[in-house]
């Protein structure tokens, strides 16, 4: 059994992929062919957003967004600390401050009313919330909410904090492609998504790349141009400092053959999800996962809490004796990393993303995983004892 199948879906369309590269052998144009526009305009079709622009990876996806909106120094980027380092990697890259929101304990994403009341404090300078001990309290100016496991966080309130307080959101859709809430797809939420089509992301390519989703044509522009090494009119004016953040003509030809079948691993991975969930329905060792009435997760990860913390481990060594591969997303939030250190925060400080990463688990969730091997992840969890 597998955590992540790709080889399964890799036969489905290997053929089609062979040709694509073959075509781009023929032509020649490996940075910026014409792939690249194909990509972008079915993506953006697809998630409902005007632009597209594809990029390196995830993780310049964000930079990317953070660049055009020029933060920097003295500027703070509110994000919360159970997600992958890149969401908040970037900020402090800029020489901006993370200052880090907790989570809801059910969805993971964070937490509307922690988003407000932590603006206040900033702005206020006071209150008893854990804030970074900076010299000087940096300024709020955006939000980067996360769509962990593949559900999209709850942008109207987000949105709506954001607008009160005069900042920008940026959606961080890295595991969340193809997700859906109220019949509106993830990547189109927020000033500027991000996403990442790292392989085992719900939509991934093989090797990096990422792109960034906007309606706003002006803010489009800025990314393009960051993308190119701050590019002006032609490719020797340079107007601005950016990157070379390009994704390559190989992997927007690898999406283009996979997001013709995309649509349809969505359904399977509902299915599987769902199936999951009928399966360990009965268990008082295990949380199943929470989806907000109205969402539709991209299941980037379907993600288990252990009833209790000290079970957590137990469990993952009976599974692994069981012969089931599993994953612990995120052991340590980042409030916690020592690469963070120097903004001051502890153990404690976050609670829900302090308990919650001492109790997820993640399963082997992919499009093709067979009923047979869900049965017996299931049958796995459900016999285990406690020691
Ligand atoms: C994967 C991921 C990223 C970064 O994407 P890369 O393509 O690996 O750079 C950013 N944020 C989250 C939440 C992710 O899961």
């Amino acid at each position: 059994m597998q955590f992540i199948d790709l080889k399964a879906q890799q036969a489905r369309i290997r053929e089609d992929i062979e040709a694509r590269l073959k075509v781009i052998l023929d032509h020649g144009r490996y940075v910026m062919g014409p792939e690249i526009d194909e990509i972008e305009e079915s993506l953006a079709n697809f998630s409902g957003a005007k632009y597209g622009l594809g990029c390196a990876s995830g993780t310049d996806a964000l930079l990317l967004a953070l660049l055009a909106k020029g933060i920097g120094p003295g500027d703070a980027i509110l994000t919360t600390p159970f997600t992958f380092i890149a969401t908040a990697e970037v900020v402090s890259l800029l020489n901006a401050v993370p200052v880090f929101v907790d989570i809801d304990p059910k969805t993971f994403n964070m937490d509307p009313a922690a988003l407000e009341k932590t603006i206040l404090a900033m702005e206020s300078g006071a209150g008893d919330l854990p804030l970074p001990k900076t010299d000087n309290l940096p300024k709020p100016k955006g939000i980067i909410a996360v769509d962990l496991f593949g559900q999209v966080a709850d942008y109207a309130r987000i949105e709506a904090i954001a607008e009160k307080h005069g900042l920008f959101v940026v959606e961080d859709a890295a595991q969340s492609f193809g997700g859906l809430q109220n019949g509106k797809r993830a990547c189109s939420f927020g000033d500027v998504a991000c996403t990442s089509f790292f392989p085992a992301k719900p939509l991934g390519c093989y090797g990096d790349g990422g792109m960034c989703f906007t309606d706003d044509e002006e803010l489009d522009k800025i990314m393009r141009s960051l993308r190119m090494h701050g590019q002006g009119d032609d490719r020797y004016d340079n107007v601005r400092i950016g990157i070379n953040g390009r994704i390559d003509s190989f992997q927007a030809a690898v999406l283009i053959s996979k997001f013709s079948i995309f649509p349809e691993e969505l359904d399977l991975r509902q299915k599987a999800a769902e199936r999951y969930n009928s399966l360990l329905a009965g268990s008082d060792k295990v949380v199943t996962p929470f989806v907000e009435e109205g969402n539709q997760s991209a299941w980037a990860q379907y993600t288990l809490k252990a009833a209790k913390p000290e079970w957590r481990d137990q469990l993952l060594k009976h599974l692994q004796e069981q012969g089931v591969p599993t994953a612990v997303y995120y052991p340590k939030p980042l409030h916690r990393q020592d690469a963070f250190a120097d903004l001051g925060y502890a153990k404690g400080d976050f609670p829900v993303s302090d308990d919650c990463a001492a109790r997820v688990f993640s399963l082997p969730m992919h499009p093709y995983i067979s009923e047979e091997d869900q049965e017996a992840v299931a049958k796995a969890i459900l016999s285990f004892e406690v020691k």
